[in-house]
């Protein structure tokens, strides 16, 4: 199947797409990995007019420590989540998970922010965070994905 048509667009700067966003509202949709959005796009049960491609923005992708809170780009890829020797330390839940979303390729593109913003019920990380939020007894000691 053959996606609708769409203009592209590819933001060198969180500000940038920021913009575009604004301008193009509900027109708009963000691609990361393009894992779940492609598919349904070639299904043509998505038909954004605008693709905001903000897998060129550098700075997105970084997995860091900050006292007890650990910050996940939301461009991290899953096999960055995976391999993150922060996270194998502090929150080693997530690369467990990480390491049995879909085969090889899946991983290196599809990302945390994709996948959170899809919210497929059935994925895999919406759940094990959800389980680290019942889990964590003191809200300021969280590790969160941003
Ligand atoms: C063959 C295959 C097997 C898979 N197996 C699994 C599996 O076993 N487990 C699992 O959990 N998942 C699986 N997936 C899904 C995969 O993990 C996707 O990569 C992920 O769900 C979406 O991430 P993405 O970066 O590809 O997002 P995209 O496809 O680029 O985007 C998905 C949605 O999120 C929005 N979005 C993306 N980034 C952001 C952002 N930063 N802010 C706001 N909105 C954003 C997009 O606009 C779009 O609506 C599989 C996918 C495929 C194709």
């Amino acid at each position: 199947m053959i996606p609708a048509a769409f203009e592209y667009f590819a933001p060198q700067s969180v500000s940038e797409a920021i913009g575009l966003l604004e301008k193009h509202g509900d027109d708009a949709k963000l691609l990361a990995g393009g894992h779940s959005l492609l598919p349904i796009m070639k299904l043509r049960l998505a038909q954004p007019k605008v693709i905001v491609d903000i897998g060129r923005i550098g700075g997105l992708d970084g997995i860091k420590a900050d006292g007890q809170k650990i910050a996940i780009g939301a461009l991290a890829t899953h096999d960055a989540i995976e391999h993150s020797a922060v996270l194998k330390a502090q929150c080693p839940l997530l690369p467990e998970v990480a390491a049995v979303i879909g085969d090889m390729q899946v991983r290196n593109r599809g990302t945390i922010g994709g996948s959170m913003a899809h919210a497929d019920p059935a994925a895999d990380y919406p759940a094990a965070i959800l389980a680290l939020d019942v889990l964590r007894g003191d809200a300021h000691d969280r590790p969160q994905a941003q």
